[in-house]
């Protein structure tokens, strides 16, 4: 019997600090995160650190940071406590042998003393022959484990200390029926499992052993998680049936393909994937590479969000922007779409353009940040600011990128464009004369008002002229042959500043006839 409609949902994230987290693993986290919050339920961070082999430093904390960074904020478990503590599996082992010996008292499970020589010995025996080796069923009586030995024989072993595994006993010849929310009904035959091993040699319990215990004690209702856990599930079910436990609703999420469309992205492959896949930077404990992650590289945690949330599921419709508030209104498991998702690296870019629109105090921070190291913050008001944000936010995709595209709002170019000059080199004489017009004009308008300014220009510039005037003051007031409407950066900047830039120009170009 699967948990009722009105049992509490209760989800988790249930990562294992084997490694940093990585797009899909936040994406594993925010669907479960969106669906407790549709649900009116519960979010659930527990740590699966069972595995002392593949325990990676800093793993941890890098899963913690990024989860904080992209606003998934736990109700319970790591860092926020709750009823089912501790929420480290490694500090959970006895309850794990106490329900161990439940299975192992009723026939479930089996003490097994093969030692790694004779199972390597039987695989290549198996290979010999063309067949694939699996500890099941048919090959279980021939090995040395509690079910080939008498009691008497066990009790001595076990006494002695022998070092032995437990493994489950799985029962062949049954049509498994499973329903997956996202991928409907699966079937499977027990002919085809194996007896899972679920306490290592080294006392600890297996993922499975542990995950299944767990997500009962802490009366976990849904279990959302990636494609690649889905032929687990059919083993899950059986430990749920031999404890006596109802399971938990299952929705196995699509994978997340790079993007040649071959293979899934993981947290191992990182060294070869050209775009992010981190959410925030990670450095290799082996060779002390930092590798950066989305924050490091100017994308706001918004757009980041947005773009993984519809990284495989829909809502329907044309809306592609949406909150985390949004988001948690409209998230539906139903929606989630079974086939694998491409992940485009240019639509997140285009998300964090959106982004910076709807954030424009974000990039106001930033730009008050690089005027105070230059020591001129004092002289600008707010409001000067927010126009330079809004005049050029539309050719940024990313914050930092903010102050290449502005800095003529606030200082005299550091940088003619060389090759223009040089290319022009027999105008100079020409080019001396035009500024000096150019000087003049600037300084016979009166209010320095963008309408004047167009007035005057319009008046008196012949048309001929237009195009290098143009490019003359352009020259003088950027330095390079790019940003936004010359006459609205005369009227920013105002007139002293206007003309000044043109007399600096001028010297520039006197210092190269010289
Ligand atoms: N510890 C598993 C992982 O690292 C969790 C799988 C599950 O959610 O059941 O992905």
């Amino acid at each position: 019997m699967l948990p009722n409609m009105f049992t509490p949902v209760r989800v988790r994230f249930a990562p294992s600090p084997t490694g940093p987290i990585h797009l899909g693993g936040i994406r594993t986290a925010l669907y479960n995160y969106l669906f407790a919050k549709k649900n009116g339920g519960r979010f659930i961070l527990r740590m699966e650190d069972t595995d002392q082999k593949r325990y990676i430093r800093n793993a941890e904390s890098h899963i913690l940071e990024s989860l904080k960074w992209c606003g998934i904020v736990p109700d319970e478990g790591i860092g926020f406590g709750g009823p089912f503590s501790p929420y480290y599996q490694s500090k959970r082992g006895y309850i794990y042998r106490f329900y161990l010996n439940q299975l192992l008292q009723n026939g479930y499970a089996y003490y097994a003393f093969d030692l790694d020589q004779d199972l390597d010995q039987k695989r290549t025996d198996f290979q010999k022959h063309g067949i694939f080796f699996s500890y099941n069923y048919k090959t279980r009586m021939n090995f040395n484990n509690s079910l080939t030995m008498t009691k008497k024989k066990l009790a001595i072993k076990l006494k002695d200390q022998n070092p032995y595994v437990v493994r489950f006993k799985m029962n062949p010849g049954e049509q498994l029926k499973i329903h997956d929310i996202i991928r409907g009904n699966i079937e499977m035959n027990t002919n085809y499992l194996d007896d899972k091993i679920l306490l290592k040699s080294n006392g600890t319990a297996t993922y499975h052993l542990a995950n299944t215990i767990d997500d009962h004690l802490m009366k976990i209702t849904h279990v959302i998680r990636g494609e690649e856990w889905i032929s687990s599930m059919f083993f899950h079910i059986l430990l749920y049936r031999s404890f006596g436990w109802n399971p938990p609703y299952f929705a196995h999420l699509p994978l997340i393909l790079k993007k040649n469309g071959k293979g899934k992205m993981s947290k191992r492959n990182y060294e070869e994937t050209i775009d992010p896949i981190f959410p925030i930077k990670w450095m290799d404990p082996n060779t002390k590479k930092m590798i950066p992650g989305y924050r490091e590289l100017g994308y706001l945690p918004e757009s980041f969000i947005n773009m993984l949330a519809l990284l495989g599921w829909n809502p329907g419709g044309n809306q592609e922007i949406f909150s985390l508030k949004e988001l948690e209104q409209s998230f539906s498991l139903e929606k989630i779409q079974k086939s694998g998702v491409l992940f485009n690296m240019k639509k997140m870019v285009w998300f964090n353009r959106r982004y910076l629109n709807r954030n424009k105090e974000k990039v106001f921070t930033f730009l008050c940040k690089e005027l105070k190291k230059r020591s001129i913050f004092h002289r600008y008001k707010k409001n000067y600011l927010y126009r330079v944000i809004d005049l050029t936010i539309d050719r940024i995709h990313f914050i930092h990128e903010i102050w290449d595209h502005s800095f003529y709002f606030f200082i005299d170019p550091y940088y003619y464009d060389q090759q223009y000059l040089l290319y022009n080199h027999e105008k100079y004489q020409y080019f001396l004369h035009q500024l000096e017009k150019l000087h003049n004009l600037l300084f016979s308008v009166t209010p320095f008002t963008l309408d004047n300014l167009k007035i005057v220009f319009q008046d008196k510039v012949d048309k001929n002229m237009w195009k290098i005037y143009m490019k003359l003051m352009r020259l003088s007031l950027v330095g390079v042959f790019k940003g936004v409407d010359i006459m609205i950066i005369l009227e920013m900047i105002g007139k002293k500043q206007s003309m000044n830039r043109i007399k600096k120009l001028i010297n520039e170009i006197n210092t190269k006839t010289i």
